[in-house]
């Protein structure tokens, strides 16, 4: 099914946002009413899609009734009664957060990450923690620990990663929308191989206070939803100055949904089309179908110019060097002593090492290896430093390419969603999947894929426009102009 942008605001499925709150806002029905057809939808699907490790029932109700008193009395704020999902690598308060990891099966956190917070604050719904690859390290999000979610569109294939379960629940209507994380493409790999809109904000531009840690310097919360406007909606709510996390600017956040609201047309704008980014071996549906993207957003008067992003093809040996060091570090504090699993063993080192041993998954191990290796005293400069320095010119030439246009376009993974397994045991090959997302988390600027069209099998096509550092206004203007052209939002099943 094709969503249109105004689904029906009486009936209790399907919504976007903007659909939940009329319904809700002119009493159609109940936040309680909404939150129990979606709990249903999720019990009757989940079982098969695996989009939700845990269906947090009670406390979604409960938000629900205190979202209806809120409503009773006149609060009109855009996200109060709507059900979300939260990718399982944000702290929830009383809620289990596992980051799809054995070693955190039964840890339940005290307090809430700062855009968990947020979303509470502003009254949404959380009906529960969806999957995700461990520690949010996948492209398909078959390295979780609790079973891989499968792509509601065809169930033999990856949903993507590392947030496949925040964007199959979202494209299997078991939530309005949802919260993932992006270190190198895991809000918009998923949101394309399911068909829907998703959005990975600059580096600094939401908290990750709370967000288990992946690659510091790389990470970003972002939004998995229907459309841009929905996107634009629920990032107005958890963008913004944290003290908590030193690394979250202090820059005033836009009114997202206002600005983007009255983009009907791209007059004036420079959409850039990097050349590095259409390389050979792009299926065939993919290139014709960002080719059609591309003259959509020139017919709704976008000037198309070629640029050059020209150390693109280091992009991923860098990202894979950095990435896994951070990582390395960050999953030190998993050791059986502070929190998580703990199995025992006949001194300290050996409780450690068993404890590790048991509770991370392959995936995990590989790049705590790595990541140590390419840190270790004879070879941190010739690997790290390294890295480090041409990820400077990386940034470099995003700076660059932003002197001459507004936004730039380009597929998002070189082919839509593939099989279950088929990659699963070829690092390297999964790796190569990544190809186009990961240079915009080295050089920290933001970006949204947007679905463009279905290939020969009829899977969901993902194409990427990315903007510049702190531009997510500008990129939810062109995914809201060109869904308004298409004339759909996603691609819901
Ligand atoms: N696929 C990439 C990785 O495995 C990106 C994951 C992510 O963005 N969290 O590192």
């Amino acid at each position: 099914m094709i969503t249109s942008l105004n689904p029906a605001s009486h009936t209790l499925s399907n919504h976007t946002v903007q659909s939940a709150r009329a319904g809700l806002q002119s009493g159609a029905f109940s936040a309680v009413e909404l939150t129990t057809a979606y709990l249903e939808r999720i019990h009757g699907l989940n079982p098969r899609l695996n989009a939700f490790i845990t269906v947090a029932d009670e406390a979604a109700l409960a938000q629900a009734r205190a979202a209806d008193q809120r409503i009773a009395r006149g609060d009109t704020s855009p996200l109060l009664g709507i059900p979300l999902g939260l990718k399982d690598v944000l702290s929830t308060s009383g809620l289990r957060t596992t980051a799809g990891s054995r070693i955190l099966e039964n840890y339940i956190p005290v307090w809430d990450a700062t855009v968990v917070a947020r979303l509470r604050a502003a009254g949404a719904v959380f009906v529960g923690k969806c999957n995700t690859d461990e520690f949010a390290m996948g492209s398909t999000t078959e390295n979780s620990g609790y079973g891989v979610t499968r792509n509601p569109h065809d169930e033999s294939r990856v949903p993507g990663g590392s947030s496949g379960g925040p964007a199959a629940a979202v494209a299997a209507d078991l939530c309005v929308a949802a919260i993932g994380t992006d270190t190198g493409g895991s809000v918009r790999t998923p949101a394309a191989f399911c068909g829907i809109t998703g959005l990975k904000n600059s580096y600094g531009r939401v908290s990750r206070y709370g967000v288990l840690a992946y690659g510091s310097s790389l990470d970003s919360v972002g939004v998995l939803a229907r459309n841009a406007m929905d996107a634009a909606l629920v990032n107005g709510i958890i963008a913004g100055h944290d003290p908590s996390d030193a690394t979250c600017v202090d820059i005033p956040v836009p009114n997202y949904a206002g600005e983007i609201e009255t983009s009907t047309n791209l007059r004036g704008l420079k959409v850039g089309v990097p050349r590095e980014y259409f390389v050979d071996g792009l299926q065939r549906e993919v290139r014709d179908g960002i080719q059609t993207g591309i003259k959509q957003l020139e017919a709704l008067g976008a000037r198309i110019v070629e640029v050059s992003l020209p150390n693109t093809s280091l992009a991923l040996s860098v990202y894979y060097m950095i990435a896994p060091a951070e990582v390395s570090s960050n999953l030190s504090r998993f050791d059986g002593v502070r929190y998580g699993l703990r199995v025992s063993g006949h001194d300290l080192v050996d409780m450690v090492c068993n404890t590790r041993t048991q509770g991370f998954g392959p995936e995990a191990k590989r790049r705590i290896m790595l990541g140590t290796y390419a840190l270790s005293a004879g070879y941190y400069d010739a690997y790290y430093t390294r890295a480090q320095k041409v990820r400077t010119l990386i940034k470099r030439d995003f700076e660059r390419a932003f002197e001459q246009v507004d936004v730039m376009v380009s597929p998002i993974t070189p082919t839509t969603a593939f099989k279950i397994g088929e990659k699963a045991d070829d690092p390297i090959t999964m790796y190569l999947t990544d190809v186009f997302t990961v240079s915009m988390n080295l050089a920290g600027t933001c970006g949204l894929s947007v679905p463009c069209g279905k290939d020969d099998a009829g899977l969901p096509i993902g194409m990427q426009v990315m903007g510049p550092w702190m531009g997510e206004s500008t990129v939810l203007k062109v995914a809201q102009a060109f869904q308004q052209a298409v004339g759909y939002g996603s691609y819901i099943v």
